[in-house]
């Protein structure tokens, strides 16, 4: 994920924030809770929604002792009714199954992210990090400058120790009785698999997950099993259809503060990405590869494997998004992939 302002549209409406491990009210029977994340990005807010005299878990937190220590605490006035997951990354999904053997409650998530949860799980071919090595290599980025993120091997089953077997899975469309409320189902796409999304009308309440973020951009990737998706295609769509929301919905994201100005955000969105696809084009009259056009994206210095990594995944997403589009042409060689404008 990377910056980007202004944000001059979007207003934030609830005073301060939650201290790690406190539930704090971000509307009526739904509290937001801030969880530490030991990256760059520090936090992920988690959300309890009121279901009868318990409250369903939106997001579990990365799976360590941390943690664990404050959901005890937690659970002691906020006993579960269900854990819903948004989708497969270690700071949403690590402690579920953890949860739901504490609790005896149940996991709703999405099959994609179930399913795809388990296969990263593996770490075998495609999925493993020496893989995405290969896979960047042919995109132009010496396989050294990830070797930070390689030593990092087994990170997503460090964060996650323990996957759940059994699921209830939710759905496009679906809409979800919690408490006193209906909940729809908002599937999106480009940041993870099958991402949900969880809309309440009767409150105009949006639980966003990583898709709709209100300082930082999501993260739009490719990997290795899916070399040649247009993900950006599949995000910018996924955010289109959050139009129809109406515009005094408060959004609450995984990361940053509780806010106003979904429309406003998504035109910010969509300018941003469509300026980076221009600035793309513009370094494109001669064949260039992703590596080569890192730059081009990222104004500061990437310094570490896992700064590359986003880097790169986000770099080709935008590549293979302007290929799709026909203004960008692929020219592959035996050992590098490079884009040149399509005339
Ligand atoms: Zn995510």
């Amino acid at each position: 994920m990377s910056k980007s302002s202004p944000e001059a549209t979007v207003s934030y409406p609830l005073d301060g924030l939650p201290d790690s491990g406190t539930a704090t009210e971000a509307a009526p029977g739904v509290r937001w809770l801030r969880m530490p994340l030991p990256f760059a990005l520090d936090h992920i807010n988690l959300w309890l929604v009121a279901e009868g005299d318990c409250w369903a878990a939106v997001d579990t937190g990365l799976g360590n002792e941390e943690i664990r220590a404050y959901w005890r605490t937690l659970l002691a006035e906020h006993p579960l009714s269900r854990i819903v997951v948004t989708h497969l990354h270690p700071d949403h999904l690590g402690l579920a199954a953890w949860l739901q053997e504490e609790t005896g409650t149940q996991i709703w998530m999405t099959l994609g992210e179930f399913a795809s949860a388990h296969l990263m799980h593996t770490d075998t071919q495609p999925w493993s990090i020496a893989a995405t090595q290969a896979f960047f290599l042919r995109h132009g980025l010496p396989i050294e400058k990830l070797a930070s993120f390689a030593a990092d091997k087994g990170a997503y089953r460090r964060g996650i120790p323990s996957l759940p077997v059994t699921y209830q899975r939710l759905n496009d469309g679906d809409r979800l009785r919690i408490g006193d409320h209906d909940w729809e189902i908002i599937v999106g796409y480009g940041h993870s698999p099958e991402h949900a999304s969880l809309y309440c009308d009767d409150l105009h309440v949006l639980i966003s997950g990583d898709m709709l973020l209100p300082r930082i951009t999501t993260n739009v990737g490719v990997a290795p099993q899916a070399p040649e998706v247009d993900g950006l295609r599949l995000y910018l769509q996924s955010i289109a259809r959050l139009r129809r929301l109406p515009a005094d919905t408060l959004v609450l994201p995984s990361h940053g503060r509780p806010f106003h100005g979904l429309h406003a955000r998504i035109d910010h969105l969509e300018a941003h990405h469509a300026a980076r696809c221009d600035a793309l084009i513009a370094r494109c009259a001669e064949p260039r590869t992703a590596a080569e056009l890192l730059a081009t994206l990222f104004d500061r210095a990437l310094s570490d494997g896992h700064q590359y990594f986003f880097a790169m995944g986000e770099c080709i997403a935008h590549l293979n998004h302007l290929v799709q589009l026909g203004r960008l042409r692929r020219i592959e060689s035996a050992d590098v992939i490079r884009f040149i404008v399509a005339r």
